[in-house]
């Protein structure tokens, strides 16, 4: 089941018109946000990064925080699994097409939920590998926004590669993944690029650094050199969807030693301890 403008009903009754501005500009954003134990992990974050959305957008919320929990909710209910993710997009509506916003509003809004396929874990003892890429997206990469053109080529040339990702450079700079945060670690320290508006400010970013900084694990937020990547102990991957995995080989060459780190190892237990508590205590 699947919610499109106030109803629920199957994905396959689910009908927008082809002159929505989602269609024809892209014109629109979107939150994806996972579901543990059927309840949302870090709801409010997810919220509030869809509130900033939105305002960089100029598009009205066309749901409070409360109407949008009980969707959620709701959602949650008609669908089947203990773990979902649910993918949100709301678009400036259906308007007869003109690069301009229309006079009158009424925004699309659509929300559904899949399956929440965990990580094999088999990606948690070997690793994963990445290349890089030239970051040739816009200048406010903080929208979590629908025209994701950008980001497919990117990643689309990191499958054609064999690869998982496409970690970022701009200007010699690490900025993060195709679809994903990226943490650099050197002598014990995770370093991490600091938001702005050439990042998407990863909700899972904010779970490790602070995971990091309670348990001792020192943190250094800073521009991040491309050396300082090629040059790193561990590269770390962070989503809301593959948590945190280990990068081990980038552009061909192993990172590190080859295998999964130490802070890695660390990371990803505190990151699921971490999980795990949270819904305990919302239970
Ligand atoms: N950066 C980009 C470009 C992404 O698409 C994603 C995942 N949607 C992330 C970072 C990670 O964000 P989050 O931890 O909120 O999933």
């Amino acid at each position: 089941m699947i919610y499109l403008n106030g109803q629920f009903m199957p994905l396959e009754q689910a009908m927008v018109p082809v002159l929505d501005r989602g269609f024809i500009f892209g014109d629109g954003v979107y939150e994806v946000i996972p579901v543990y134990s059927r309840l949302p992990f870090r709801l409010d974050e997810h919220l509030r990064r869809l509130q900033h959305s939105l305002d960089s957008i100029k598009l009205a919320n066309p749901h409070t925080d409360a109407e949008w929990k009980q969707i959620i909710h709701d959602l949650i209910e008609k669908n089947e699994g203990e773990d979902q993710y649910l993918y949100l997009q709301v678009t400036r509506g259906v308007a007869k097409r003109d690069h301009a916003f229309p006079k009158v509003i009424k925004q699309t809004v659509f929300m559904m939920s899949s399956p929440l396929l965990h990580p094999d874990p088999a990606l948690k003892t070997s690793g994963v590998t990445a290349i890089t890429a030239v970051d040739n997206r816009w200048l406010r990469c903080d929208i979590k926004s629908i025209s994701l053109l950008p980001n497919v080529l990117l990643r689309q040339l990191a499958v054609e590669a064999g690869t998982m990702e496409a970690v970022l450079l701009r200007d010699g700079f690490l900025i993060e993944g195709a679809a994903s945060n990226i943490f650099v670690v050197k002598n014990g320290t995770l370093y991490a690029p600091p938001k702005n508006h050439l990042m998407l400010p990863g909700i899972t970013y904010d779970v490790v650094i602070e995971l990091a900084r309670a348990n001792g694990i020192p943190v250094e937020i800073g521009d991040v050199p491309e050396a300082a990547v090629r040059d790193a102990d561990e590269l770390l991957l962070t989503s809301s969807t593959r948590e945190v995995l280990p990068i081990t080989q980038l552009d061909g060459q192993p990172v590190g030693n080859g295998q999964p780190g130490p802070i890695f190892q660390r990371m990803d237990t505190l990151y699921q301890t971490h999980k795990a508590t949270v819904m305990r205590r919302k239970n």
